[in-house]
């Protein structure tokens, strides 16, 4: 029987993270994972690399592109000639982002001695993990003194919507698409409808998106869930909230979508269909209730502050354990979990945890909203500053946008910090330093930020926490 340290199962952000950690600290240390690639063979990355915020934001970018030419470039009085579009070139680069990244943690893991076991695990008593082989073969146990369970999320699906990934899509089928849908209906307007509802907007599909909410991105700052909503809808996005999907039904070259609203009952015609209503935890193989692993109330791993579960040495993280489904807060989790196990002190702050939505303009948003705060019965002040006032925005073109700031009313210090801004996925990392510092918004006011740059608005949302804004 093999016996190792420690075994990760599960290779998406948290595992592979947390499986190059323990090795640095001196674990002899493997990794399980089940995923098959486009190819036919076993890859590492999970749902991330292969079917996640990689190639999605491979799509984003390549679809952003055309939308310049062929909107935005005439206002810079630039005229190109006729633009083509090939979305078989567009997906061939997606697929050659991801081979390169799933190879890169290939690489990662050769460097630094873990032990990539291609397989699907079940835990066993005793610190003991069964292996079928991802390839064929006989199932192998595997001993280890402490075991990560790292084995992600899967997609949610609706009733009478069945994914045939011929005109129904969850959004990994969506991710390979190999030509533009005309009229395109996306189930759920929340990270993943946003995010892939733009890109075939702006490779030219007719995109309506269905939401069950009466209000439109209930996670975000209401203000700038306001402004993106204006900002979409401008965009052509065809946003219908406070919707029920009773069905899809296809046909040889359509599907028909039904759903009710307030107004009665619908028939939409369309030629493809996306579902993206939410991620689940990934528990299908992992033999959870035959060793007493605990769910919570939710369904997920059940673990403590340190990802600790019920079971002595057998810890979880990413998106199988409470907490938003994000990459880099599984990967954080994987490196507090390794270094605990080395013995080490260390722990992640879940209220800095970055949201971005990568939409255009990009949203992003750290710490408390206004809802919460309210709900919390706290005392706070405000400070906005719109990005129509800014100098670079309106060199770049941008005429919508915002960022603010929300600080404790009493003591100033910096709660949450909120933004629709081009590049926002950066800017955001201004605040998360800034929070994590426990700065005031008047340290943020205080601190010079570069002429001219989206970057300034964030000095002048500080400033506008003390009423104190220049530029409005
Ligand atoms: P996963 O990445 O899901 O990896 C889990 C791995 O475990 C998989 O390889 C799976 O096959 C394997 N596994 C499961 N069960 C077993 C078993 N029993 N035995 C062996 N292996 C097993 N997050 C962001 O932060 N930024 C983004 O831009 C972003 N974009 C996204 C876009 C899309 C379309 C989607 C779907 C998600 C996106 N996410 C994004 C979310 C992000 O992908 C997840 O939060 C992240 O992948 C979670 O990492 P993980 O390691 O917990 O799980
Ligand atoms: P989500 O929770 O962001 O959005 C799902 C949306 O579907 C919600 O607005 C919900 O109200 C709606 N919905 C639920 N049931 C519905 C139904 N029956 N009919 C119509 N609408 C319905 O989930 P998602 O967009 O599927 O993404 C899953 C997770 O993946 C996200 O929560 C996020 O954690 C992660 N993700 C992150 C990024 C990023 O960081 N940029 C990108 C994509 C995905």
């Amino acid at each position: 029987m093999k016996k190792f340290d420690v075994l990760v199962i599960g290779a998406g952000p948290a595992g592979y993270v947390a499986a190059i950690r323990c090795a640095q600290l001196g674990k002899i240390t493997a990794c399980v994972d089940c995923w098959i690639g486009k190819d036919g063979k076993p890859a590492l990355g999970g749902t991330c690399l292969n079917v996640g915020c990689i190639p999605s934001k491979a799509w984003l970018e390549s679809s952003e592109y055309y939308h310049e030419v062929t909107h935005k470039l005439g206002a810079h009085g630039i005229k190109a000639g006729e633009v083509t579009l090939d979305v078989a070139a567009m997906l061939a680069r997606k697929d050659k982002i991801v081979t390169s990244l799933t190879k890169g943690v290939e690489s990662l893991f050769k460097k630094n001695k873990v032990t990539w076991i291609a397989g699907k695990a079940r835990m066993i008593p005793g610190q003991k993990v069964e292996v079928t082989p991802s390839l064929g073969g006989e199932a192998e146990i595997i001993e280890a003194e402490h075991i990560i369970i790292a084995t992600g999320s899967s997609a949610r699906h609706i009733p009478n919507v069945l994914i045939d990934d011929k005109r129904i899509f969850e959004s990994a089928g969506a991710l390979d698409f190999t030509s533009v849908p005309r009229k395109l209906v996306v189930i759920g307007a929340g990270v993943i409808g946003l995010e892939l509802g733009s890109v075939w907007k702006r490779l030219g599909s007719e995109v309506i998106l269905l939401e069950a909410m009466d209000s439109f991105l209930a996670m975000a700052d209401d203000q700038i869930a306001d402004e993106a909503w204006k900002e979409f809808k401008r965009q052509g996005l065809d946003i219908r909230l406070g919707t029920r999907v009773l069905s899809a039904t296809t046909k040889e070259d359509s599907v028909t979508v039904r759903y009710q609203d307030e107004k009665g009952d619908h028939a939409l015609e369309c030629d493809r269909v996306i579902v993206a209503v939410g991620r689940k935890p990934m528990l299908q193989w992992l033999g959870a209730a035959e060793v007493g692993l605990e769910l919570d109330e939710r369904g997920y791993i059940h673990v403590d502050e340190f990802c600790g579960t019920n079971l002595p040495n057998v810890y979880a993280i990413g998106d199988v354990v409470r907490g938003p489904m994000l990459a880099h807060k599984g990967s954080e989790e994987g490196v507090m979990v390794a270094e605990r196990i080395a013995g080490e002190e260390a722990r992640v702050n879940h209220d800095t945890i970055p949201w971005v939505i990568y939409t255009a303009p990009e949203i992003a948003w750290v710490g408390k909203t206004e809802k919460q705060l309210k709900a919390a019965a706290r005392k706070f002040k405000t400070g906005v500053f719109p990005l129509a006032a800014s100098g670079r925005a309106k060199a770049m073109g941008i005429t919508s946008g915002l960022i603010k700031i929300i600080a404790d009313a009493k003591t100033d210090r910096i709660l949450g910090v909120h933004m629709i801004a081009p590049g926002a996925s950066e800017l955001i990392a201004e605040a998360v330093v800034a929070m994590e510092f426990a700065a005031s918004a008047e340290d943020l006011s205080r601190i010079v930020h570069a002429h001219p740059s989206i970057s300034e608005a964030i000095h002048e949302a500080a400033l506008a926490v003390h009423g104190r804004t220049l530029h409005i």
